[in-house]
Formats: C-alpha cells, structure tokens, sequence
C-alpha cells in the first residue's frame, strides 16, 4: 500500500534502537525525510549507517529528551538540515524503577516521568509550531499496553504512559481542523533492547537461559498474549506508519494496541 507520503519530513526521537529505529527504516522506506535522535550520537551514527537513504534523506542528531537546552538545540539543528517537520514520532523512553510502590524512592519517579512524560512534552513544544503550520501533520506517541493495564511492581512507567494517553486524547481536539492529527500506539512485550534487559534480569534470578525467562514470562505475567510469543519493533512500527500516513486521514485520537491481546478488556 502506498501511504502516499513520499517527500514528508519526519522527526523519530528513540530512534536509535528498538521501535523507533524500525519506524525510521519503514518512513524512508515510504520516501519520507527522516531526523533521527537519541541520546548519544555515536549509537545514533551507527543506526543510521545500517539504514537505506538517499542523499539528504537521513539525519542524525543527538538529544536528551529530559533536557530543554538539549531539545532546543535539536530543534535548530533540524530546522537547519531539513526545515519544519510534518511528522513527529515520540518513541525516547526507559523502562524506569521495578518494585512496588514502598521499594520505588521519588528520584525514581521523578526520572521515569520526566523522560517517558515530560520528554515528549518538551519535544512537542519545540515542535508544535511546525506540525501546525503546513495544513497536514501527525503526531504519533508510543504509550504502552501499562497505560491502561497497570502492572503494580512498575507504576511509574505506568503513569507516565497513561499521562501519554490522556495528553493525546486532549490533543487531538486541539488541532485537529488545522489538519494535524495525534494519535497512540501502545504495544506490549517488543523485542528490543528494552525487554531484552527485562528478561536478563529474570533469566539471572531464576538461573534460566533468555529465552526460558520469555517464555515462565509469557505465562505468568501476559497470559493474554495470544501468540505467545514476544512483538517484533517491525510489527509495531508498521502501525506508526499507517498513522503517519495520508491514508490514517480520519483516524484522530486513537489508541492503536498492538499487543496480539495482552490487554484484559475489550
Ligand atoms: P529501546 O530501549 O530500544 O528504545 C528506547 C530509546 O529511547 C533508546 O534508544 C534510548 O536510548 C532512548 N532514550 C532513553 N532515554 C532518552 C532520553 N532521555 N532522551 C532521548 N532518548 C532517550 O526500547 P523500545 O522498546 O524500542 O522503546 C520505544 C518506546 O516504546 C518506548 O517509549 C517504550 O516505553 C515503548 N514501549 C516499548 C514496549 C516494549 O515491549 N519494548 C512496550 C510498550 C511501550
């Protein structure tokens, strides 16, 4: 399907490693313009060699979400390289403090809260002019299944991604008319650097191999995952391309799972 995008610019943030990485490849894929960022920029450099571009159609720069100077600076570097953007892709995160509530100190939440939720604010307040101005822009955050099936040992993660819901929600009323539409993707259990760590933890608790800790992992903690077995960043990014598509023209204030079923509701 051509999701008629060719020649929009796109700003991924995460973009280094796991779903935001997978999303760069299948916008340039489509012939869209792509500002890669995240944290470091050796890592950043690295991924982007691996992906396919054309001349100028691939940039990569660094910045921490949880830091204003540091996204400020990344504005002006994309305005430099490529002008306004059309597409923003909000994917920088951290799994943030495992435990229960008493075990988890207030560093803890202040951290996870302030890149999982205050990240993307910032992000979208440099950027915000930009998506607005063209007549067309998308907004795509990536929440998690957790924001509405909270798991009780990872509540600032939780929160932080239910605060991504409720902001997307309200957000999508705003804009909307001027034709910038904002919408959610919220997987659960992805194969990328993020579960890897996850699952190397439990593997070393229980003196299991990597692959043994997904599967007790599977059937102990995501017993409505269907096909048992873990996302692949490909699978969830093909989502994000759709919304940030011509084709998602009607599709504002959504939240898309993609979690082959983990959430307990319909
Ligand atoms: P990942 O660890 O591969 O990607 C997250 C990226 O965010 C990393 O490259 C990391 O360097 C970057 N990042 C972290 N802190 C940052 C900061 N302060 N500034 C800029 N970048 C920063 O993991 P992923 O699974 O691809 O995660 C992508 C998004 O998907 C995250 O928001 C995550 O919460 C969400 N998510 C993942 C899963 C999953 O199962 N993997 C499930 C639900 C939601």
């Amino acid at each position: 399907m051509d999701l008629n995008i060719q020649g929009r610019k796109a700003l991924v943030t995460g973009a280094d490693s796991g779903i935001g990485f997978a999303t760069a490849r299948q916008l340039l894929a489509e012939g869209v313009t792509v500002v890669m960022s995240d944290l470091e920029q050796d890592a950043l450099d690295a991924a982007a060699a691996k992906l396919d571009a054309k001349e100028g159609q691939l940039h990569a720069f660094a910045a921490d979400v949880s830091d204003t100077s540091s996204v400020q600076a990344l504005k002006k570097r994309v305005a430099e390289a490529v002008g306004e953007i059309d597409i923003l892709v909000q994917g920088a995160g951290i799994h943030g403090p495992d435990g229960l509530f008493h075990e988890i100190d207030e560093a803890g939440w202040q951290r996870t809260l302030d890149v999982n939720l205050m990240g993307p604010m910032r992000v979208l307040q440099a950027f915000l002019s930009d998506l607005r101005s063209g007549g067309w822009g998308r907004l795509v955050f990536i929440s998690s299944e957790d924001a509405v099936q909270p798991y009780d040992d990872e509540l600032p993660y939780c929160a932080a991604k239910a605060g991504l819901l409720s902001v997307a929600r309200g957000l999508s009323r705003s804009y909307a008319k001027e034709g910038l539409l904002v919408n959610t993707v919220s997987p659960a259990f992805i194969a990328t650097p993020m579960t890897d760590e996850m699952m190397d933890k439990l593997a070393e608790q229980r003196s299991i191999s990597r692959d043994e800790a997904i599967q007790s992992f599977l059937k102990e903690e995501r017993p409505f995952m269907e096909l048992g077995r873990r996302g692949e960043p490909e699978e969830v990014a093909a989502v994000i391309a759709f919304l940030c598509s011509d084709k998602a023209s009607f599709v504002n204030g959504a939240n898309y799972r993609v979690d082959s079923g983990a959430v307990a509701t319909i």
